[in-house]
């Protein structure tokens, strides 16, 4: 084969996405203590979205980095990009609802789209009305429609308190009247004490565009893990809503998304290890050092948009 023959055939096959999806887990505080949770970090130091000059920098900086024109982003090797999108995760981001809207809004003035998941025991009406005009996807984690489950799961804030499922739907509604083109997307992890349960009723009722069904991660605990039938099992179960149904299995999580933690460092859930890899802070040296430190499969980050996932966010 030529030398143009293979260019020309390496050009074909490039992904072409479009968008790109930067995770930021902006805090690692939470009112729930579900006991299979990932969203523990390593080091100490204050938290970024408390610093409001070094947010705006570092929301510039990813944006200069991961723009779809910048050529000398490594990830422009293997694929395209139309737009980025910055996606804000906890811990619980809506402990810091203001925080939460002043960094929607400035992301979205750089030039992002923005997305958020919570696990909703804070999406009151007031904070939905504020923030749903500024976001393109509302994410919400539900593991399960039983009070007995969630407690058990360590789905329930610091008095006990439940999500209320129509209390949920309501203000759901209400951000979509906010915001007619708003995808609600709903995330479930599927674990040892959810994984009988059939959510059909539960997912029919929130009518959400998405709904993403990942396989309990065993990296920071093998708390709660769930057997490959009872996963299988729990995916069958639930098939007949295959038109929203993103799956996700324990592989397909693994060096796949780009992750940003709440000291503002690149981090990986490399496989087979049982904590994190980290870069230094954006902040201190930039995005193109930091993204080095760490990088991500891009091959499974394609395949996420192109295969049948289709979203790389968390
Ligand atoms: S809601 Fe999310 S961040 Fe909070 S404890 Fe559960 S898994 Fe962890």
């Amino acid at each position: 084969m030529t030398m143009t023959h293979s260019l020309t055939r390496s050009w074909r096959v490039r992904p072409r996405l479009s968008e790109l999806v930067i995770n930021w887990h902006i805090t690692e505080a939470c009112n729930y203590r579900c006991r299979y949770c990932y969203a523990h970090w390593d080091g100490n130091g204050r938290e970024l979205i408390h610093n409001i000059p070094a947010t705006a920098q570092m929301l510039e900086n990813l944006w200069l980095y991961f723009h779809p024109k910048n050529l000398a982003n490594p990830l422009r090797r293997q694929m395209d990009w139309q737009g980025v999108r910055l996606n804000l995760a906890g811990g619980e981001p809506l402990l810091y609802p203001e925080r939460v809207s002043q960094i929607l809004l400035a992301a979205r003035n750089i030039g992002f789209t923005t997305s958020l998941i919570t696990n909703g025991s804070l999406l009151s009406p007031a904070v939905t009305v504020q923030i749903a005009p500024h976001l393109s996807v509302l994410g919400v984690s539900l593991d399960s429609g039983q009070s007995p489950t969630n407690r058990l799961i360590g789905r329930q804030g610091p008095h006990g308190q439940l999500l209320i499922v129509e209390q949920l739907a309501e203000v759901i509604e209400e951000a979509r009247r906010c915001n007619s083109s708003l995808q609600i997307k709903l995330n479930t992890v599927v674990n040892a004490l959810n994984c009988h349960e059939d959510l059909s009723v539960l997912l029919q009722r929130l009518a959400p565009q998405r709904w993403k069904i990942l396989r309990m991660l065993p990296v920071i605990t093998n708390e709660l893990m769930v057997s490959d039938s009872d996963f299988q099992d729990f995916v069958a179960r639930h098939q007949h809503l295959g038109h929203i149904l993103c799956v996700e299995d324990n592989t397909e999580m693994v060096e796949s998304y780009l992750m940003i933690d709440p000291l503002g460092r690149f981090f990986q859930n490399a496989s087979g290890q049982s904590s994190y890899r980290y870069s230094c802070p954006i902040p201190d040296v930039g995005p193109e050092q930091a993204f080095a430190e760490v990088g991500v499969d891009a091959a499974k980050f394609c395949a996420r948009y192109l295969g049948h996932l289709e979203d790389a966010s968390v």
